[in-house]
Formats: structure tokens, C-alpha cells, sequence
């Protein structure tokens, strides 16, 4: 049987390319040597696959920092903005038009801003977003997937080159022009798709992965159009080459039909992520189509579960006879870290998981399975049943915990109208109230102190001095300021996950587990193994004190369950929504601890939220029902007179309103600066009857705000809630900033608010 790589991760296994790249950018190296470590990952990528026994070794994977943005330049996509800086430049894959694109790019005269960036599908990587202004004269620019090809061949290697598909690049792109229409778009770019797929066709190219993932999506009748029309036209044109349409994240479901009638020699399926469609599509598959079966999780960090896996293979060889068959992984493994060699975990964890490197060795194992190999299934047995029964994973008391859990525990002790009355009555706070979201600038002595903690250099006691004089002088600066409800600073978090997840069982961390996020941008997820609880309190100590400087409200500052949980590596063996209950557990001790230490404000951030939601909206209700429970069960605890506070960061609340409503917070803080506070018409609309504080100012710059802008911001949301609902805060946190811009802006802040409440 065939194994069928999709893609492999491009960052390097000790994050070369990231290195490479901002050295490049702040010029300490030559271009030369990017491409040169660029071409040495390339090569032992290509090499660890071949080395592996893969038969379908992707390439054109690589890129410098997105492969949408490849795509931009290989189609000459380029926004009207960046011709000038085109036009300077004399080729189409000059790095400076590339990164410029990527980056912005503000030298030799030009002030171009960077082109949009997004998350890819419900991934955390981001993407660029093409943008289709009219302007762009499609060509074929720059064959860098006829490049890398060429690069792999000479190397010894033949691969499969790997394309995002004309349909997917369109749709997830962004017309900017209101008479363009993406058909049009499509019949103009398509010929340099058949150009770009019969240069790979003439150079040897046997099989070609197109991806189209939008496949998985809901999609107009007008756009599951596209799809023939695109794919009619460029089977015409092929004679040798096979197309294997690639599709990840997700189900085929209503496009089932329309997929399967596409003139292409394979499809690639998710299995990991929707299994039961592999019975659905089975009967339906013409008789010339081979399979992908993808089987192996390319966005954990889990051990493959070979009998599971195996048992949907035979499924598929006993329908379609063992030659249409391919084995891979689910997406491309660019969303996995690099290699569990690299690891110091526990060998009993290290056991249980496999990292991109591993998955192309569990790709071969099914394949030699199936060919008759029954140690590899034992062994793998047994890992699994390991991990089915490790204490250290199953804990009675958290399963007890979640199993008494009642309706009760979701729910205050009253309704929002009493309790806003107990917490005016204690906090006896004035009309528009000023906070911040949680964080000050992280400078780099505050920085140097963790990581010397950490490294054993200072003493914990000695650590912990510093850190209460960096919350002292925060204190006292927000009371010379009359900020009404203060915050500590968040001087010993490094990251707000992190931050919990080293304090909660059931989390590890990994040395080496990067996962790219954007260009250069790399994350490393905390991977939550086992049933989450809280050993000890985590937050209380640095609140407490805090608190005991100021007269004051101290605002407790916690992240919530579902922001944790989608920002690590989660557990495949229970549902999301168990996960995400045992960590509201955890945070609802945390809050009730909060509240017993005479802290009246706690703040639980749930910033992620809105990018939990499933990429089909007949997904939605039954995700937002779990992710606002877990909220609720977190916050529910404290009596009513404890004023509970979120945050969200991410725009976009109109789909969702509802939801947020149900998240029956007291107080809610959200970015609204940059869209003028156009986002608070939906609370409006929905006459949202909780405290809102709309960011009154952008914390992504520099710039101090003036007090008559945040005062004409603060003007509009009067026009759209009641005065005596509406908070004055930053967008978001404040620890990338400076402390002297920071200090300006929330004195203007302050005097905004002041005025507010003399003109009302
Ligand atoms: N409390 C966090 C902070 O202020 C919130 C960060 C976020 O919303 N992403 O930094
Ligand atoms: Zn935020």
C-alpha cells in the first residue's frame, strides 16, 4: 500500500528558518545563506521522508512565510499597493516585495502596509489573505513549485508537488472591488494554473496534490460551481500527471457530490476529523478515483491508535481493492511539532505521543501492518491500553467532580439586575468606571526575572521581592492616575496559558514543540495529558497583595477553560467539552479562593472564544452551549456582590450575541477602538443588558490617544447603551507597550472618562 505525506513541517527542527529569517530582515545575514539553510531544511525534510519509505513526498510545501502568499506571487497577485514597490524590483520573487507583502514595508520612500493576515480554518496558523482589487493582471510569475520540484529531483528525490487549488486560493481570498465577481476572477486565473500544473507535468511530475480545503466548508451553490468548472478545464489539458485533491479539516458532507463528479485521479479525506465519512462516501466513489485515507492526526501530538486506523483502511481495501488506497495523514503535518527525539518528557508520556518526524514512521507501520506485520499492532496495543489506564491521566476524584455537577453550578445566585445592585453597593464605583484589561509592560528587567527564576540564577524569595516591587509601583501609579478598579500587572505570567497550565495537573510542557504560527511566529502549546485539577491556589498570593496596598477594588485576573483549551494540545481520548469542564473546575476553585481573600472584581479572560467555532455552522450550537457552560461553571461560585468580569479581544460578536449573553458575565471588556465602536451596535441591537467596556483606545501602537478622541468614542457608545452599563478600558492588555506611552494614554483615558461624567 502507498503512503501519502500531504506536507511536513518547514520551521526546522531547532526553528532554523525562523532564526534565519529575522536575521535576514534585521541584516546580519546575506540572502545567500536564507536560501541556503532554506535549501539544507528542504533537502532533510525531503530526505527523512524518503528515508522513511514514503511513497508521495510532498514538495512546494516550503516557504519562507506562508504558502498563500507563494501563491500571491507565483499568480502575480500582488495588491495595487505594492506595484510601485514591484516595479522596483526585478523579479517577481524579489524578498523584498515577498516579506514587504508580509511585513509592510516602510523604506526607500514606500509606506506600505502589510497584507491581512488570518487564521487558517479553525488551525492556529495564519494565513495572508490575497487580496483582488482589480488591479492584479494574473501570470505566472515565479514557478517556485516547478523550482522546488527540480531542487528535490536533482537531489535524487521525486516528489509530488504541492498546490493550493484555484477555487480555495479565491475563496479565501478577499475581493476588494465591488464589481468583481469570482467567477470572472476564476476564468482569468485559471490559465496560469494549467500553465503552472503542465510545467510540473512536462518536468516529470507524476502525481500533483491540489488542496482544496474550502471543500469543507459551507458553500453557496454558486461557489460549489467553481469546483467543475475549474477542474473540467485543467483535466482537459493533462496527460500524464495525476491530480490528488486534497481536502482537510473537516467533512465533505454536502459537497460529497460534487467533489466526487471532479475529473481527478485521487481524493484526499480527513478521517481523523470526520471518520464517519469514509461509509458515506465509500458506495458513491466512480471506479476510476483513488483514496487518501487520512488516518493519522497531523494536528496532535497523539500516538496513532493503529487498530482504529486499521480498521477504516480495510474498509477502504475491501471497496476499492488495495491499488486505489493511500495511507497519510489527516492535513499536512505543518501543524504538528517537529520531533519527539528532541524531548526530555517522562518515557511513560513520551510513549504515548508522536510528533510530525513520528507520524511519517506511524504512515509506514499501517502500511506494513497491513501487509501482514502483527508486532507493530501488539506493540501499539499496548501503548494504548497504557494510556487508558495510567494514573496518571485518570483521576476518580476529577471524574466524581464532573459526574455531581448540576445545573445549580452553572448558574449565580441571582439574576444580573440584583446582583449589579450588591456590587454597587460595595464597590461604589463612579459612571463610567475606569479598568485595564490585566497586563503593564513587560520590560525586559521583568522578563530577565523569570527567566532567571527559572534557570535557578535568583532565589524564588528573591524573585518573588522584585516582582511585589513591580506590583507596588504599578499600584501606585494607577492610584496617581484615579484608575477606579486596578489590576496587578501580570509581571510573573509569561503567557497566559502557560502561566496556569504549569500551576494545573494534567498539563506537560515540551522543550521543542513549536508549531508555526506566522512567518517567523512560532507557538509552543502546553499539551494537557490527563484529568485536570488544581493542586494549589495560583493566582491568590500576587492578588492579595496587590490588594493589600490599595483602598481600591483589586481586579483577580484569571484565563478562562476555553482559551486554554484551544490554545494547547488537547487530550483525543475524551471529548473537548469534558477537557474543558475539568479546567473550569480548576478555575472555579481559583475564583472562590479570589473571592475568600477579599477580592470583590475577578476578570476571567476568553479571548478565544469566538475561534472555537466549528468551521460548519450546524456545529455551532452544540460548541457554544459547552464552551458557555464551562465559563458559567468557572465564574458561579461567588456570591453576588463579586463582581465577575471577561475579556474578549476578537471582533465579531453579531453571529454570536447570544452566546455572549448567556456567558452572563457582570462586566465585559472588548476591542473596539479601530472599528469606532461600530462593534457595540449588536449589544445595542440585542439590548445586552450587562456592563460592556468598549476599548476606548488601540494598545497594537505606540500612539497616545488623545482625550477628545476616546471622549467621541466614549459619545458614540452612549449613543448605544446606557451611560450607566458602560466601562472606559484599553482594547486589551498593555504588556507590549512601554510604561511612558502607557502612562500618557491612560492619563488621557482617565481625563476622557472624567468628562463623561460631567457632561451626562
Ligand atoms: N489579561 C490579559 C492581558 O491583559 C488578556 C490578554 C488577551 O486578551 N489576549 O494581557
Ligand atoms: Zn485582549
Amino acid at each position: 500500500m502507498k503512503t501519502n505525506v500531504p506536507g511536513y513541517p518547514r520551521i526546522g527542527s531547532n526553528r532554523e528558518l525562523k532564526k534565519a529569517n529575522e536575521a535576514y530582515w534585521a541584516g546580519k545575514i546575506s540572502l545567500e545563506k536564507l536560501q541556503m539553510t532554506s535549501r539544507q531544511l528542504r533537502r532533510q525534510n525531503w530526505e527523512t521522508l524518503r528515508d522513511a519509505g514514503i511513497d508521495l513526498i510532498p514538495s512546494n510545501d516550503f516557504s519562507y512565510y506562508d504558502q498563500i502568499l507563494d501563491m500571491c506571487v507565483t499568480t502575480n497577485t500582488i495588491p495595487a499597493r505594492f506595484q510601485g514597490l514591484k516595479a522596483t524590483q526585478i523579479t517577481a520573487n524579489s524578498p523584498e516585495l515577498y516579506f514587504g507583502m508580509a511585513r509592510g514595508y516602510q523604506k526607500n520612500g514606500f509606506d506600505l502596509t502589510a497584507m491581512e493576515m488570518t487564521k487558517w480554518f479553525d488551525t492556529n496558523y495564519h494565513y495572508l489573505v490575497p487580496e483582488f482589487d482589480g488591479t492584479q493582471n494574473f501570470e505566472l510569475a515565479y514557478n517556485k513549485a516547478l523550482e522546488e520540484f527540480e531542487e528535490a529531483k536533482a537531489l535524487g528525490i521525486h516528489t509530488k508537488p504541492v498546490i493550493i487549488g484555484p477555487v480555495s486560493f479565491l475563496l479565501l481570498g478577499k475581493i476588494k472591488e465591488e464589481n468583481l465577481q469570482v467567477a470572472d476572477l476564476l476564468d482569468q486565473l485559471l490559465p496560469v494554473y494549467i500553465s503552472l500544473i503542465q510545467s510540473l507535468e512536462k518536468a516529470g511530475a507524476s502525481w500533483i496534490q491540489i488542496d482544496e480545503p474550502t471543500l469543507v466548508l459551507d458553500l453557496a451553490p454558486q461557489q460549489q460551481a467553481l469546483f467543475q468548472y475549474a477542474y473540467n478545464k485543467i483535466a482537459a489539458v493533462l496527460s500524464s500527471a495525476k491530480l490528488l485533491l486534497t481536502t482537510y479539516f473537516g467533512s465533505l458532507q454536502d459537497n460529497t457530490a460534487l467533489t466526487l463528479q471532479l475529473p481527478v485521479q485521487a481524493l484526499h479525506i480527513d478521517l481523523v476529523r470526520a471518520p464517519e465519512q469514509l461509509e458515506q462516501l465509500l458506495p458513491q466513489i466512480p471506479a476510476h478515483l483513488q483514496l487518501s485515507l487520512g488516518v493519522v492526526n497531523g494536528r496532535n501530538i497523539w500516538k496513532n491508535n493503529y487498530e482504529k486506523s486499521i480498521s477504516l483502511i480495510r474498509k477502504a481495501v475491501d471497496s476499492l481493492g488495495e491499488e486505489r488506497v493511500l495511507i497519510a495523514s489527516s492535513c499536512s503535518l505543518l501543524h504538528s511539532p517537529y520531533d519527539l527525539d528532541l524531548e526530555t518528557l517522562t518515557p511513560q508520556l513520551k510513549n504515548w505521543m508522536a510528533f510530525a518526524k513520528q507520524k511519517v514512521y506511524e504512515l509506514v507501520d499501517l502500511a506494513n501492518i497491513l501487509a501482514g506485520n502483527n508486532d507493530i499492532l501488539v506493540a501499539n496495543k499496548a501503548v494504548m491500553q497504557d494510556r487508558a489506564t495510567a494514573d496518571i491521566i485518570h483521576k476518580p476524584a476529577v471524574k466524581a467532580r464532573m459526574a455531581a455537577l448540576t445545573a445549580a453550578d452553572a448558574n449565580r445566585k441571582s439574576e444580573f439586575r440584583v446582583r449589579q445592585q450588591a456590587q454597587e453597593a460595595v464597590l461604589q464605583l463612579p459612571l463610567f468606571p475606569t479598568t485595564t484589561i490585566g497586563s503593564f509592560p513587560q520590560t525586559e528587567e521583568i522578563r530577565k526575572l523569570r527567566a532567571d527564576v527559572k534557570k535557578g540564577l535568583i532565589t524564588p524569595e528573591a524573585y518573588a521581592a522584585s516582582i511585589r516591587k513591580a506590583i507596588e509601583a504599578s499600584v501606585q501609579l494607577q492610584e496617581s492616575l484615579h484608575i477606579d478598579v486596578l489590576v496587578h500587572g501580570e509581571f510573573e505570567r509569561n503567557d497566559m496559558v502557560e502561566y496556569f497550565g504549569e500551576q494545573l495537573e494534567g498539563f506537560v510542557f515540551t522543550k521543542n514543540g513549536w508549531v508555526q504560527s506566522y512567518g517567523s511566529r512560532c507557538v509552543k502549546p502546553p499539551i494537557i495529558y490527563g484529568d485536570v485539577s488544581r493542586p494549589l491556589p495560583m493566582t491568590v498570593t500576587w492578588s492579595s497583595y496587590a490588594q493589600s496596598l490599595t483602598r481600591k477594588p483589586m481586579k483577580g485576573m484569571l484565563t478562562g477553560p476555553v482559551t486554554i483549551l484551544q490554545w494547547s494540545f488537547v487530550r483525543d481520548d475524551q471529548p473537548r467539552a469534558d477537557t474543558t469542564l475539568q479546567i473550569a473546575l480548576a478555575i472555579r476553585d481559583e475564583v472562590n479562593d479570589l473571592e475568600q481573600a477579599g477580592i470583590r472584581v475577578i476578570q476571567v479572560d476568553e479571548p478565544a472564544i469566538r475561534e472555537g467555532l466549528p468551521l460548519r455552522r450546524a456545529d455551532w450550537p452544540a460548541y457554544l452551549e459547552w464552551a458557555v457552560r464551562a465559563f458559567r461553571v468557572a465564574v458561579s461560585g461567588v456570591e453576588d456582590a463579586t463582581q465577575i468580569h471577561t475579556h474578549m479581544c476578537y471582533s465579531e460578536f453579531n453571529d454570536i450575541i447570544d452566546s455572549i449573553a448567556a456567558m452572563d458575565a457582570d462586566v465585559i471588556t472588548i476591542e473596539t477602538s479601530r472599528s469606532q465602536m461600530e462593534l457595540l451596535e449588536v449589544f445595542s441591537s440585542f439590548s445586552y443588558p450587562y456592563e460592556i467596556g468598549p476599548g476606548v483606545y488601540d494598545i497594537h501602537s505606540p500612539r497616545v490617544p488623545t482625550v477628545a478622541e476616546m471622549t467621541a468614542l466614549l459619545e458614540k457608545a452612549v449613543q448605544l447603551l446606557p451611560a450607566r452599563n458602560i466601562w472606559v478600558n484599553p482594547d486589551c492588555g498593555l504588556k507590549t507597550r512601554k510604561w511612558p506611552e502607557t502612562e500618557q494614554a491612560l492619563r488621557n483615558m482617565v481625563t476622557a472618562a472624567e468628562k463623561m461624567r460631567v457632561a451626562i
